[in-house]
């Protein structure tokens, strides 16, 4: 097996999460196990429901979970800190038995504090070696940059929310 990488999708432009759901479709379609943690986001929204879906397909190999419960302010509360180390511990527990693993806003988890980029970076270095992971979110700290393999920044040049557009459905959400 090829040694794993880790990508980070980060910046203010859209498209970080969308992208690591491109990589899911791909790992799915070569028949490879997936893990999808959300951090922070709770909201149903049109990956949610197709993840969930798809992780009932006894055909496919996906494990989905959210661990957040929306929007935290800049004093997070402990249940906010327990969820996202949750997500971190599952992590751990399910990284042996994939080939990818994204977790969705857990650079914006760890801006806010609720958990340490250490904690990331202690479970990056000792993941399975071919064991893939993209993190994404806006902020990532520079360790977990340093560690990255491969680095993409979403730059905004332009965003319809500007303008006063309402995030769109099966676009933004
Ligand atoms: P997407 O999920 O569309 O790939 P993202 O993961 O890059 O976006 P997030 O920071 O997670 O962006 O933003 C979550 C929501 O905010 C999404 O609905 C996204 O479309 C929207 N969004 C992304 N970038 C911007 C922006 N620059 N201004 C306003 N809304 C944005
Ligand atoms: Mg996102």
């Amino acid at each position: 097996m090829a040694k794993g990488l880790v990508l980070v999708n980060t910046g203010t432009g859209k498209g970080k999460t969308t992208a690591a759901l491109g990589a899911v479709s791909r790992a799915l379609g070569h028949g490879l196990r997936v893990g999808f943690i959300q951090f922070i986001k709770s909201k149903d929204t049109g990956e949610s429901r197709f993840l969930e879906d798809l992780a009932q397909d006894k055909t496919r190999s996906l494990h989905y979970a959210r661990h957040g419960r929306g929007f935290v302010g800049k004093n997070p509360s402990q249940t906010d800190r327990d969820l996202a180390r949750d997500g971190l511990e599952l992590a751990q527990a399910l990284a042996g038995e994939l080939d990818l693993l994204v977790l969705d806003e857990i650079n914006v988890a760890i801006s806010l504090g609720l958990i340490g980029s250490a904690e990331v970076a202690e479970f990056l270095k000792g993941r399975p070696p071919e064991l893939n992971v993209i993190l994404t979110g806006r902020g990532c700290p520079d360790d977990l940059i340093d560690l990255a393999d491969t680095v993409t920044e979403m730059i905004e040049v332009r965003h319809a929310f500007r303008n006063g557009t309402p995030a769109c459905r099966g676009v933004d959400f």
